[in-house]
């Protein structure tokens, strides 16, 4: 590993702005495209801000956490975006096109993460959190 960074943010909508600029500042160490550096920003905000909005259910309880953790290696970027909130029930189903429990949203995050990214891994537990891991 080259290096490491771990963030703690309180699941707030205004900690989506700030993991998407510091994973913008993470990424900025290789030598990466704007093109590369902007769907990553896309693929960590969407992630956070499914923590945000459905892991913590908007719910902005100052003991909401969301962990964003970012590893360099060599030629591989690595995001972690971790939170302690419901769950998710069926996975299969949530990274469907169109998919959302909300009615009122797209269901488009996964599906640009998966896009945006060369990896998309979730690895959830009902009642006890989400761990989104991507690998660009
Ligand atoms: P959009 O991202 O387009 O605003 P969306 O958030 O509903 O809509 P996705 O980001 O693709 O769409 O997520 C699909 C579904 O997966 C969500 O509707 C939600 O039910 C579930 N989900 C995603 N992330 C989490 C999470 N961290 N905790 C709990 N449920 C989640
Ligand atoms: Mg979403």
């Amino acid at each position: 590993i080259k290096n490491q960074v771990k963030l703690s943010l309180l699941s707030i909508n205004e900690n989506v702005s700030f993991a998407r600029a510091a994973a913008a500042a993470f990424s900025a160490q290789v030598d990466l495209t704007i093109t590369d550096i902007d769907e990553i920003k896309v693929a960590v905000s969407e992630a956070v801000s499914n923590a945000v909005i459905h892991g913590y259910g908007g719910n902005n309880h100052k003991q909401n956490f969301i962990e964003l953790v970012m590893n360099l290696y060599r030629d591989k970027l690595e995001f972690f975006i971790i939170d302690f909130g419901k769950g998710i029930a069926n996975i299969e189903e949530a990274r469907q096109p169109s998919f959302s429990s909300d009615p009122e949203r797209m269901g488009l995050g996964f599906v640009f993460m998966d896009s945006f990214m060369d990896e998309l891994e979730i690895i959830s537990k009902l009642g006890q959190g989400t761990t989104v891991k991507m690998v660009k």
